[in-house]
């Protein structure tokens, strides 16, 4: 199968997918919290701490973030979160349930001083109108506590889910496990197995993000969240892929997938 077939299906998958009235994709949170990060005209400071959470936690528990500082706070003013305490950032991630609650009482606030000091208070600036997709990642790197994958995965779901209009070039994509196996599975990126060296993991994250450039080029970050999306619903990692029920089957090489291991077969 032609690997353009491959990508093309994959992008198909993606758009189909979005819901843009629903604001950001593939998040499980209650109506609330959903409301708050997805207005990011009222409240794009929401936007950017639920970013810098999410990650080595659900990111369910991340998105749900700016909910829980808001109900602490008794308001989500860029002012109220400025005025917030120590012991007032400490209380609310103490109870979020988030694996690095300690750091994140260290970087959220930090995150609302970068926002006054260099943006006015005003998050929606780091997007502002005409900035590219690598500036936008750029300036989210500014943030403590933010690696290349937050960056991407940022300004990716600003353009894909909020209709952020950016200008090339645009961001790579987000290098991730998920994104990875499928990637692989798919026959998009060649397994690096023969090798034992410890640098192979950050060499095949390399290999990703630059493959992803070559494969679409008018914007790699595309790529990113159909590829994301069947990694946590049907090509499992810790058991049996769901190919059956997968929409890249009649085009997926399944490389790497043992054909006795999946389930339905
Ligand atoms: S067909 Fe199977 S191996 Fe291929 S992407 Fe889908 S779940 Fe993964």
């Amino acid at each position: 199968m032609p690997v353009e077939d491959i990508v093309s299906r994959l992008k198909r998958f993606g758009e189909g997918e979005i819901k843009r009235e629903d604001g950001v994709s593939g998040i499980d949170v209650e109506d609330d919290a959903r409301l708050l990060v997805n207005d990011i005209e009222r409240y794009p400071h929401a936007f950017v701490l639920a970013c810098i959470a999410d990650r080595q936690t659900k990111s369910d528990i991340a998105w749900s973030l700016p909910h829980a500082i808001r109900e602490a706070a008794s308001g989500f003013e860029f002012d109220t979160l400025r005025g917030l305490s120590e012991d007032q950032w400490t209380s609310v991630l103490a109870s979020s349930g988030h694996r690095l609650a300690t750091e994140m009482v260290r970087l959220l606030p930090a995150a609302i001083g970068h926002i006054g000091d260099r943006y006015g208070g005003d998050a929606s600036r780091i997007w502002a109108n005409g900035s590219s997709g690598a500036a936008v990642a750029r300036r989210f790197l500014a943030f403590d506590g933010v690696g290349p994958k937050i960056g991407n995965m940022a300004v990716n779901i600003l353009i894909r889910d909020f209709g952020i209009r950016l200008t090339r070039p645009m961001p790579d994509i987000a290098v991730d496990t998920h994104v990875l196996r499928v990637f692989e599975r798919l026959g998009l990126l060649g397994r690096l197995d023969h090798s034992q060296l410890r640098s192979t993991q950050g060499k095949q994250q390399l290999r990703l993000q630059l493959r992803a450039r070559e494969l679409n080029p008018e914007w790699p970050g595309e790529l990113d969240w159909p590829a994301w999306h069947l990694g946590t619903k049907w090509c499992h990692a810790g058991r049996a892929p769901e190919c059956d029920a997968c929409c890249m089957r009649p085009v997926c090489p399944r490389d790497g997938v043992a054909s006795q291991s999946t389930v339905g077969s």
